[in-house]
């Protein structure tokens, strides 16, 4: 009798020490290992639910950023295209407003406008992308098209791109659906309609028809932990119906392809008034769905990617801009390097044409702007944290022989 009273028993299932695999010893109790897995399982399912339940972030239209607002935060960190900064801001802001008009009630219903951003290699795209994201409410990823493939060809599958959304939102599925995506690159998944049959297409039109599902809205098996090395993983049901996708790519030769356009379409009313019009120096504002025809995009991509918008060719005073205007321009980047060693840096007025001039001249573009700023500043951030300096100031001399000492060459293919 007194042992059926001494002997220990789980508190929740009643068992005896040896009906179960082994006790843990509480304050007032015990409980078995099945009945702790139980429990774990119970928490897990309604932290899950917690996290359900809440769902998306809640929107507010109120607190969220006017497109005015945003235009002027990208202001801050990206010189110049005013085009695609209105028109990031307007469908960024539409995006919020179509996730928040379920609440409407209405028949209504407010259609997602994907975005494309066409502009030569360095003029912001990804930048723009990437300051966008520090401004938003929703969840936001980068993805080079690049790497994708069809399905069993080396690469990453069209999925993976959800598969950074979800990670991205903490495997919050609901907040996940209504992310961003910046599709990099878009224009190298064209179709290369003269392969050879040896090498099969396969980044182009089967990857194109992946992206497509994507684009248009569907429920997609994502696997959670992406790629294929973990063939056994569950998959993850994600909507991307109101995922909104901007894509970027330099479509290289668009220009001609526009001003090709321009002049052969010079038949109708409205084609001869444009014509007398065109501004020869920057065709770029006269794009059209149909110019993106001809780079292997198929019509359905092209279609659903309602909002087309340009990145200009960066010109001299963009990048003088550049170099020093922005938030955290490159040379706003080395004064703040210099002063964690507790050095003044300045330069002179001069060094700044001079490195503009070397990136013209080399056909460098703003992504030159970094590189030249650091073989100018190599040697002196050598040897200064050991010297005792309060300041120092980059003379145009000193810049020029810094390089002329390194091997402009080799800047060209950095
Ligand atoms: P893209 O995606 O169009 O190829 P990026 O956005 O990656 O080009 O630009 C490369 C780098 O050049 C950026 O990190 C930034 O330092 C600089 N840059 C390019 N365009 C701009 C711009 N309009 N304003 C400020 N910096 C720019």
């Amino acid at each position: 009798m007194a042992d059926s009273k001494t002997k220990k028993r789980c508190s929740f299932c009643g068992r005896s020490e040896n009906e179960v695999g082994f006790l843990i010893t509480g304050m007032n109790g015990y409980i078995c290992d099945s009945c702790a897995t139980q429990a774990y399982e119970i928490t897990q399912e309604a932290l899950g639910e917690g996290k359900k339940s809440a769902g998306a972030t809640k929107l507010n239209l109120k607190e969220l950023p006017k497109p005015v607002e945003i235009k002027k935060f990208l202001d801050q960190y990206v010189i110049g295209q005013d085009d695609a900064k209105r028109f990031l801001s307007v469908s960024v802001y539409n995006h919020y407003k179509r996730l928040l008009q379920k609440d409407s009630g209405d028949d209504v219903e407010i259609e997602k406008s994907n975005i494309i951003m066409v502009g030569s290699t360095g003029t912001g795209k990804t930048l723009l992308a990437r300051t966008i994201a520090k401004l938003l409410h929703v969840p936001f990823t980068i993805v080079d098209a690049t790497v994708l493939t069809e399905a069993g060809y080396v690469g990453e599958d069209i999925e993976s791109i959800l598969t950074r959304l979800l990670q991205v939102a903490d495997y919050n599925v609901p907040e996940a659906e209504q992310g961003i995506v910046f599709i990099d690159e878009i224009d190298k998944i064209a179709r290369k309609g003269d392969n050879p049959s040896i090498t099969r297409d396969v980044s182009g039109e089967g990857v194109q028809q992946g992206l497509l599902k994507l684009l248009e809205g569907s429920v997609v098996n994502v696997p959670p932990q992406g790629g294929r090395k973990h063939p056994d993983q569950k998959m993850i049901p994600v909507n991307t119906k109101n995922i909104l996708f901007i894509c970027g790519g330099a479509f290289d030769g668009i220009e001609k392809k526009i001003a090709q356009r321009l002049n052969t379409h010079v038949v109708g009313y409205t084609a001869s008034q444009k014509t007398a019009t065109v501004d020869k120096n920057n065709m770029m504002q006269y794009i059209a769905p149909q110019d993106l025809k001809s780079f292997g995009l198929i019509p359905e991509i092209i279609g659903r990617l309602p909002v087309l918008t340009y990145l200009n060719p960066l010109d001299r005073d963009a990048l003088r801009a550049i170099l020093t205007e922005p938030k955290n321009s490159i040379i706003k980047q080395y004064i703040k390097l210099f002063e964690m060693d507790g050095i003044k840096l300045t330069f002179e007025d001069a060094v700044f044409e001079y490195i503009v001039d070397k990136a013209v001249e080399y056909k460098l573009g703003a992504r030159g702007l970094r590189s030249i700023v650091e073989t100018i500043m190599m040697d002196v951030m050598f040897e200064i944290p050991s010297e005792d300096k309060k300041e120092y100031k980059v003379m145009l001399d000193y810049a020029k022989m810094q390089l002329e000492k390194a091997n402009m060459a080799r800047l060209q293919t950095a």
